[in-house]
């Protein structure tokens, strides 16, 4: 398996067709699979934001004067306003902000980002990931450039452990996962329980090369990884009903 950053990408602006900038300047082929930042499919559909068009809420200024109460720092009671609107739950309240985004994304702050967003206050995630993977790699096979999956990648945090790593938001071309259960392991065990998120692995991967600051590098070719013939399926986000972390923020008593 190979991993090659797209170079030579300008800054990305609203309206940038992404399929274009890419494909003009990677040579891809059938099989292979592309990952996108979710920041740069972001700047192109415009989801930059300014702190001034969040009018705060009570919820919102309650949610920023506890967080600084806990946590010690200000938090603009804007800034937490824009959260909430991107989100459909909020799971923690202090001394950051969980929530699920409007697409079933759990992520702090909703994803929003404050860095690579250049005139602007604040950068949302694309609202529907899937759908802009999916345009993406339509765009691509209108090219010529046929059978490239796509994933668009977001740099999270993660429960248990310091340090970020790459996740898929949205995927298109190839299931999320890849299911092993009833494969034998060495011992002809049955497997009873691996599902591999291989679109998270993906990104992680393909977040190693793209870098978190000034390299300009959204965009990554993995080429020479196949999914193979295990069954796929497309569920990343666990449901409610079986969430039984969710479940527990759900009960905890935040005072
Ligand atoms: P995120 O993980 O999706 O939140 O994105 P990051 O802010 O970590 O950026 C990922 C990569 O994209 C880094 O290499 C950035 O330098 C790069 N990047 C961000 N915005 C742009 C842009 O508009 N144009 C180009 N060429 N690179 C960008
Ligand atoms: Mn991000
Ligand atoms: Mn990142």
């Amino acid at each position: 398996m190979k991993l090659e950053p797209v170079a030579d990408l300008p800054e990305i602006r609203p309206g940038d067709d992404l399929a274009e900038l890419i494909a003009d300047r990677a040579s891809l082929e059938a099989g292979d699979v592309l990952t996108v930042a979710s920041t740069v499919v972001s700047k192109a559909e415009g989801r930059m934001v300014d702190l001034e068009s969040y009018p705060v809420s009570g919820r919102a200024q309650e949610l920023a004067d506890r967080i600084e109460s806990v946590a010690g720092e200000r938090k603009d009671p804007r800034f937490a306003q824009a959260v909430l609107a991107e989100s459909t739950e909020l799971l923690i309240e202090a001394p950051f902000l969980l929530t699920e985004t409007r697409f079933g994304h759990i992520c702090v702050n909703a994803g929003i980002d404050r860095s690579n967003v250049p005139d602007h206050d604040l950068l949302l995630l694309p609202k529907k990931p899937a759908e802009s993977a999916e345009r993406i790699r339509t765009g691509l096979t209108e090219r010529g450039l046929e059978d490239v999956s796509v994933i668009v990648t977001d740099t999270c945090g993660r429960p248990f452990r310091h340090g970020q790593r790459g996740v898929a938001l949205g995927w298109a071309g190839m299931p999320a996962s890849r299911d092993w259960r009833g494969e034998p392991d060495r011992d002809g065990r049955e497997l009873g329980v691996t599902v591999q998120s291989v679109v998270d692995e993906l990104a992680s991967a393909a977040n190693l090369v793209t870098g978190e600051g000034a390299d300009g590098t959204p965009a990554v070719v993995v080429r020479d990884w196949a999914f193979g013939d295990l069954e796929g399926s497309d569920e990343l986000f666990r449901a409610v009903e079986d969430d039984l972390v969710r479940q527990a923020l759900r009960e905890w008593d935040w005072g």
